[in-house]
């Protein structure tokens, strides 16, 4: 490990590796540092791996402005480096009179926030696509699709290497500490604990991403980084679901989440997920007492679903800033010069649409990084 890196990365999630890819391109000297043994084992590989279109969130925040742009450099990259994936289109679906109006107000965002291919659909027009599923009305995001994350993340990874990074395992970042215009940055591995120095570090940690920052002194719970785990989890469904739906299909959102939806992988097996319940601990096992209101939620717009249909199936953490009952946040992606600290840029709150936003969020923090290096 060199005595003086330019740029540390902290975490080689879907995110992490984004950025290092993108960031070498112009420079030197970059490092990324993950915890674990590889790559993307924590939140980038427990998700629905949805291609994202950016309708939900308010105009103008970065949700939907990286999600936006996140989505084409996303079916670019995987058309051109053989990753996985599928167009295969969403529908949003109302099913009572009451959710009508809010599936009109998501259109509205939606449109407002540059997706422009989006269809209102009668309960006719939906039935003519979906014949299995039961709703009042849709609303139709023909570019909504999934990916093959594990590829993505393989590319990323294959990339940054090739372009200089340097990606170390089973390193964990156990300090951070000013020194001069610069930062000491301690780690933990297979031999002790050791430093470097550091000219700029980003923070991709995740669900760590919070405590990265107060170990580098900023006072989380004054600038409002604090994260609150929000578990997700999913059922599978059983085989005779392959062929019943075949696009996704979303309910109208709820407070935390999307809502559970049903998705597949792109060798056709068939989820419900994720529900949102917030937790104190990192724990990915499935609650399997959560089946019945799995079943209840989705039977609303699947009638032909059974009980016996749903298995217990895997689990994922949103990093949420959000806390229970709270209003809309935004992913914070930041320059923390304002607050003090010149050359750290934080990432906190990166939960969906994280995955679909990744290589606009590297873009933005290159842009960061070059600034700093002028
Ligand atoms: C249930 C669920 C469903 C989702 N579905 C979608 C979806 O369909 N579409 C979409 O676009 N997005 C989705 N997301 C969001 C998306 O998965 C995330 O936004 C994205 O994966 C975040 O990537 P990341 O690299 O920031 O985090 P992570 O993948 O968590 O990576 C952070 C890395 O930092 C490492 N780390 C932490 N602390 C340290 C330390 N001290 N030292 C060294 N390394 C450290 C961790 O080990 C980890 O590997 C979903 C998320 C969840 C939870």
């Amino acid at each position: 490990m060199a005595a003086e890196v330019n740029v540390a990365i902290i975490g080689a999630g879907v995110v992490g590796l984004a950025i290092a890819t993108e960031v070498a391109q112009e420079e030197k000297g970059i490092f990324v540092f993950e915890k674990n043994h590889t790559f993307g084992l924590e939140t980038s590989s427990r998700g629905s791996e949805v291609i994202h279109t950016g309708i939900y969130y308010p105009e103008d925040s970065l949700k939907a402005k990286l999600c936006v742009e996140g989505k084409n450099l996303l079916y670019q990259l995987c058309e051109r480096h053989g990753i996985g994936y599928k167009r295969l289109g969403k529908i949003i679906v109302a099913v009572k009179e009451s959710e009508v109006n809010e599936l009109e107000r998501i259109y509205e965002q939606g449109r407002r926030n540059g997706v422009e291919d989006l269809t209102l659909l009668s309960r006719k027009e939906l039935k003519k696509l979906e014949p299995n599923i039961e709703g009042i009305s849709g609303l139709l995001s023909p570019t909504s699709g999934i990916l093959d994350t594990h590829s993505l993340m393989k590319f990323f990874y294959n990339q940054a290497r090739e372009r200089g990074a340097e990606i170390v395992f089973n390193t964990e970042i156990i300090g951070i500490e000013k020194a001069g215009t610069k930062y000491k940055v301690q780690i933990g591995d297979r031999d002790g604990v050791s430093s470097f120095i550091a000219t700029i570090v980003i923070n991709s940690a995740g669900l760590n991403s919070d405590k990265i920052a107060q170990l580098a002194g900023i006072d989380i719970a004054h600038v409002g980084y604090k994260l609150h785990y929000c578990k997700g989890e999913y059922f599978s469904l059983n085989s005779k679901w392959r062929h019943l739906v075949e696009r996704l299909i979303y309910p109208i959102p709820g407070e935390a989440g999307l809502g559970i939806h049903v998705t597949m992988s792109l060798d056709g097996r068939m989820r419900l997920g994720p529900n949102t319940r917030y937790v104190d601990e990192i724990d990915y096992s499935v609650d399997e007492s959560q089946k019945e209101a799995f079943y209840e939620f989705a039977k609303r717009f699947l009638p032909l679903l059974e009980l016996e249909d749903l298995e217990p199936e895997f689990a994922g953490i949103r990093p949420k800033l959000q806390a229970p009952g709270e209003v809309f946040r935004d992913f914070i992606v930041a320059h923390e010069e304002k607050i003090g600290f010149p050359g750290l840029i934080n990432l906190i709150g990166i939960e969906s649409p994280g995955l679909t936003a990744s290589p606009a969020i590297a873009g933005y923090v290159a842009g960061m990084v070059k600034e700093l290096f002028r």
